[in-house]
């Protein structure tokens, strides 16, 4: 079986591959590179311990309504870790009924672990934005920083969980259609306890902000070429660094303003990259080779789709 090929739920009943596998399920799906980035990495560490060598990961084309049978026969045909992405992490959320308590408050999940007759969800988002932060900005989410969260869907909710998980010092959410914005504060503010989060309009912003914002991108513009900035940086007072979620393309408007202004900026690859190690290291229990990852998603990227 190539791993470049893309599967669909039919190809579960007729399912041979009789080694350790693991898979992402999205719709759409092809773009996905984590099949080479997973790959890559389990070829490297079955160089330490050939238990790995047997492990694979696959990618499957599933149709929302069709993930509650896909993750069934996923169980039955001995799948033992699972990936969720575009739209299936808040679909699965909802059904799946052993979900551990970090990602709760999250209401959406990106990683499931095989447990005996079902399956255990996480979400290692956060853990990815946090660390690829650390990693391109040498930015530690903290009570040394205010961040400026753009977007109120579906990965600003896992950013804005994240940030106040690691007790940042303020939180500043600003989002195009304010009943969103307004509904995600409300959801998150049970745990915000002392930090002050507050709603902003992206076209309307006041002049009372604080200085040295660290700006995360979350909405989804950017994805195409023609799409305006999310945010208009030189409306903010020095911000400290932006960084957008969006990978691909590598390079979107809003980084390019930063770079033009001289303002640190990192694209979502890094996100992608260790929210990926960490699903690994929760299915294999073993450490994972991040900078074999990383290269792979590079090479996988320049590569004719
Ligand atoms: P959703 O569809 O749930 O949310 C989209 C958000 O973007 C909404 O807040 C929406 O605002 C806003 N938005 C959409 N278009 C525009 C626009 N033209 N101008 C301003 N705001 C806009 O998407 P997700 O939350 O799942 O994903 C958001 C982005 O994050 C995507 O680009 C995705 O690729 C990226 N991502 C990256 C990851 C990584 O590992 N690097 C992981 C997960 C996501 P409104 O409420 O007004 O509609």
């Amino acid at each position: 079986m190539s791993e470049l090929k893309t599967y669909a739920l039919s190809d579960l009943d007729n399912w041979t591959f009789e080694g350790t596998a693991l898979a992402v399920l999205g719709h759409p799906i092809k773009h996905s590179v984590s099949p080479q980035m997973h790959n890559a990495a389990l070829a490297e560490m079955a160089k330490r311990d050939p238990r790995f060598a047997t492990w694979k990961y696959f990618r499957f084309d599933i149709a929302p309504e069709d993930l509650p049978v896909a993750l069934g026969k996923l169980h039955a045909r001995n799948f033992h870790g699972i990936n969720l992405t575009v739209p299936h992490k808040v679909i699965a959320f909802d059904f799946i009924s052993d979900v551990v308590l970090s990602a709760q408050p999250i209401g959406a999940i990106n990683t499931l672990m095989r447990v005996k007759d079902s399956w255990r969800g996480y979400n290692t988002d956060g853990y990815g934005l946090s660390n690829a932060i650390k990693e391109e900005l040498l930015l530690v989410l903290s009570e040394n920083i205010d961040v400026l969260l753009l977007g109120a869907g579906g990965a600003a909710r896992g950013a804005a969980v994240e940030c106040l998980q690691s007790g940042v010092r303020s939180l500043y959410i600003a989002n195009r259609t304010a009943s969103t914005r307004d509904a995600l504060i409300a959801q998150i503010k049970p745990l915000a306890h002392k930090i002050p989060v507050h709603g902003l309009d992206p076209a309307k912003l006041p002049n009372d902000l604080p200085e040295n914002l660290l700006v995360i991108n979350a909405t989804s513009a950017g994805l195409k070429p023609t799409d305006s900035l999310p945010i208009d940086l030189t409306a903010l007072p020095r911000p400290r660094a932006a960084f957008d979620m969006i990978y691909n393309p590598p390079e979107t408007p809003l980084l390019t303003q930063a770079r033009a202004l001289g303002i640190p900026a990192a694209n979502g690859l890094g996100m992608l990259v260790h929210q990926g190690a960490r699903a690994l290291e929760i299915w294999s229990e073993a450490a994972v080779p991040v900078d074999v990852m990383r290269t792979a998603v590079h090479s996988a990227m320049k590569a004719p789709a």
